[in-house]
């Protein structure tokens, strides 16, 4: 199918999972826009979009003007407690690409050390179309593809306001960690932000170390590719996916533990933030997303935050 047809048409309607092929279906549902039909397609309560309205307000920074999504109250009340009612000063954001529902759905063992650091995990759908560049517009504006404009697999600068853009303008030293060329350091360049990209994700991840550690930061975003990287090549149950899957998942548990040691006198947030799932065709041997599927369109949002050890 084309699948640009598809979204224009399935932007308009709830479609049912069976029928997602044929577009013919009894059980379409009017939704406003795309990130409503999404939640009430896999009947989820919260969006990926949701991210930049949470995380704004634990920080007591405005919400970008073009960000329609809700804050998730549970995390934003849970900080506050926490905090005393003072607004985080530190912010981590820990983008685990195509590290789907899914996966914490059949490899539960994979998650333990992940559930047992979150104070909240949030289940979301993402938009169609369930691709990454599709998929950070819309975390990080806190609004769905019709006004972020990113519809299909495309890296252009996101125009509208963003969490970077609110962050900025609230004095926050910001840094984007990534492999070079990747979604995120590329579709929210044009701002003052350092962008620091590497030849690889693994060096992505040591420099974020090392930046927490050099503590010159207050928010700081990192995105890594492995298991996306290595699922597209070998499939989601090939050995070497459970080897990235965890990998990732790991990396994410140590930066926790950087952000306790360099950021203990900060009342901080952290959150692992996928963008979307995958899943494995018939008769193939690579695993895929962008489809309107639920093991592309659920992902979990992991959030953790600690109060600072001095008052
Ligand atoms: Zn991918």
């Amino acid at each position: 199918m084309n699948v640009t047809r598809f979204f224009k048409t399935a932007l308009l309607s709830v479609v049912c999972g069976v029928c997602v092929s044929s577009l013919v279906c009894s059980q379409e549902v009017n939704a406003p826009n795309e990130i409503e039909r999404m939640k009430a397609k896999y009947g989820v309560d919260a969006s990926i979009a949701d991210l930049t309205p949470t995380v704004c307000a634990v920080a007591g920074i405005r919400a970008p003007k073009t960000a329609t999504a809700n804050q998730i109250e549970k995390v934003v009340d849970g900080a506050k407690t926490s905090f005393d009612g003072r607004p985080a000063q530190k912010v981590l954001i820990y983008c685990g690409d195509c590290i789907g529902d899914v996966l914490l759905q059949k490899y539960p063992e994979d998650f333990e050390g992940c559930l047992k650091e979150s104070d909240a995990v949030v289940l979301s759908t993402n938009v169609m179309q369930t691709v990454t560049p599709v998929c950070f517009a819309t975390i990080f504006s806190g609004a769905g593809p019709e006004v972020h404009g990113i519809k299909v697999y495309e890296k252009p600068v996101v125009k509208v306001e963003t969490l970077f853009d609110v962050f900025l303008e609230a004095g926050k030293k910001t840094a984007i960690v990534s492999q070079k060329g990747n979604s995120v350091i590329t579709i929210f360049r044009e701002r003052n932000i350092d962008y620091l990209d590497f030849p690889t994700d693994e060096e992505a991840y040591e420099k974020t170390l090392q930046i927490l550690k050099e503590n010159d930061y207050d928010l700081i975003v990192v995105h890594d590719c492995e298991y996306d990287s290595v699922m597209h090549k070998v499939g989601t149950e090939a050995e070497k996916a459970a080897e990235a899957r965890r990998t990732v998942l790991k990396r994410w548990l140590n930066v926790v533990d950087a952000t306790d040691e360099a950021w203990k006198d900060f009342d901080r947030l952290v959150v692992f933030a996928p963008d979307h799932g995958s899943h494995m065709p018939e008769n193939s041997s690579k695993g895929v997303h962008g489809m309107d599927v639920r093991d592309d369109a659920v992902v979990n949002h992991f959030y953790r935050w600690r109060a600072r050890e001095s008052k």
